[in-house]
């Protein structure tokens, strides 16, 4: 049945799960590969056989991701659905460089790199679309313009990467306006070097926190948010209009479990709450897919941690989602891995 079909795909999230190649240490290790894929959209760990929506390897490029998951967002985002692309695994495996990857230094007189990731790609795309759209529907006078914000959940507290004065931000609900952070700085961008030069200032105002697992992890989820306007006249009465949609791009924090990082005290405390924006996510989404299959309404607790509540109308509804599930692909890595890939094939 077309229709039945048509249907879960058009509610399911989206899974993608990514395998980096062996990091140096593996390689000193002399680690062995145990999981390999099986066809463009299934793997083998050991013995366990899974199937998302697409698999990439240790071969897969950059360029390749962005076809994947990051090319449908950007017309599901131009059609006026909120869309969402999340990144989620272990530390260390491949997240950060999956979703910005090596930015461009407008400022370099370089070319941008091929290994630039996803979040760029995405607004190279958005531009040059925005622009097609702009000339084919000039009689009606459409025009779109972007304004991004930049943010990090650290501890359940949001902070302002575009203004690192602005400390433990407050998320508000306005009738009107919707879900809102109080007071997160936003600006307007045209060109990918006004993307670049946030995404650079971002980046660098990120809180690092030192783990035993790797020394550069970051324990905190970061979230690219665009929001997209589209204003056009309507032919037949020139009344003006405008469809507001919002893109967001988020690097979660790891989801290793506690024991394995040496986490203790504070750091404890601060995994607890990172943890929850995690779980909960995820709880969130199994909810929504629950929803979407029985067709059954049901609570959904958007409220219960700052991500989801942040974010609850880019997943509810007709929202779009994409969920990039990076794993290592060496045996050291086995029971992240497999949880990885358990927390992604219940997303489906
Ligand atoms: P995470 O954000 O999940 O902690 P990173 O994205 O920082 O992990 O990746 C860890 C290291 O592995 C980085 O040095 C990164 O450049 C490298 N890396 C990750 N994925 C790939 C890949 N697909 N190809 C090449 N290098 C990669
Ligand atoms: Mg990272």
């Amino acid at each position: 049945q077309p229709a039945d079909s048509e249907k879960s795909s058009d509610t399911g999230v989206s899974v993608l799960v990514r395998v980096r190649p062996f990091n140096k240490k593996e390689l000193l290790e002399q680690s062995s590969a145990i999981i390999s894929k099986a066809s463009t959209n299934s793997l083998s760990i050991c013995d366990q056989h899974y199937t998302f929506d697409a698999v990439a390897d240790e071969d897969s490029t950059q360029e390749e991701m962005f076809k994947l998951v990051g090319l449908p967002m950007v017309e599901n985002c131009l059609a006026g659905f909120n869309s969402s692309i999340f990144a989620y695994g272990q530390t260390g495996s491949g997240k950060t460089y999956t979703m910005w990857g090596v930015v461009h230094d407008p400022t370099s007189g370089k070319p941008p790199s091929a290994e630039r990731g996803v979040t760029p790609r995405v607004f190279e795309t958005l531009f040059s679309r925005i622009k097609e759209e702009e000339t084919k529907n000039a009689e009606k006078q459409l025009f779109f313009q972007c304004r991004c914000s930049f943010l990090e959940i650290y501890n359940e507290q949001i902070a302002d990467l575009l203004e690192p004065r602005h400390k433990n931000l407050q998320v508000r609900e306005d009738v009107k306006t919707g879900v809102y952070v109080d007071n997160l700085t936003e600006e307007y961008v045209s060109n990918m070097d006004d993307v670049s030069r946030l995404l650079l200032k971002g980046l660098g105002n990120r809180r690092i926190g030192a783990t035993s697992l790797n020394t550069e992890s970051s324990r905190s989820h970061t979230v690219f948010t665009c929001v997209l306007e589209c204003r056009y006249k309507t032919l037949a009465d020139g009344m003006s209009s405008v469809r507001r949609s919002r893109i967001n791009l988020v690097d979660l924090a790891g989801s290793e479990r506690q024991k394995q990082s040496g986490a203790a005290g504070e750091r404890l405390k601060e995994a607890g709450n990172i943890n929850k924006s995690l779980s909960q996510l995820g709880n969130v989404i199994n909810i929504l897919a629950e929803i979407a299959q029985s067709g059954k309404q049901r609570h959904v607790p958007y409220r219960d941690s700052r991500l989801t509540f942040l974010l609850q109308e880019s997943l509810g509804g007709n929202a779009k989602l994409a969920m990039i599930c990076a794993v290592s692909p060496a045996d050291s890595c086995k029971s992240e891995s497999t949880s990885t890939l358990r927390f992604a094939q219940r997303a489906k």
